[in-house]
């Protein structure tokens, strides 16, 4: 699972939390990570989402470079829900995203 280490992941809710749809994080240990959002100890919002009944899942993965925060910043930045290949407007005629010294990493995250 090392693809799955030190990545951002963006997560897509079923339905909209308050105005949010998505949450972009970064995550050492992404499988980790996901407990985590599963069981309430994650953020705020998966919580919620749990509690609610809201159905979410991990829908792109982006292996980044160090310093990490630089990568989460950088990609929140461009807005999640543009980064969603759910929800984008633009994801049809995507450019292969970059951020700072590596190319991304979409791909689809099974292991939940
Ligand atoms: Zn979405």
């Amino acid at each position: 699972m090392d693809d799955y280490q030190n990545v951002c992941y963006l997560i897509h809710f079923d339905e909209p939390i308050g105005n949010a749809q998505h949450y972009l994080g970064f995550a050492p240990d992404l499988q980790g990570r996901m407990k985590k959002h599963r069981t309430n100890k994650g953020a705020k919002i998966t919580a919620i989402a749990n509690n609610r009944g809201i159905g979410y899942r991990v829908v792109r993965v982006w292996k980044v470079p160090e310093p990490f925060y630089k990568s989460e910043k950088y990609l929140k930045g461009l807005g999640a829900a543009d980064l969603c290949p759910h929800c984008s407007r633009y994801i049809r005629a995507f450019i292969p995203l970059s951020v700072p010294d590596e190319k991304a990493q979409g791909r689809p995250f099974s292991a939940q």
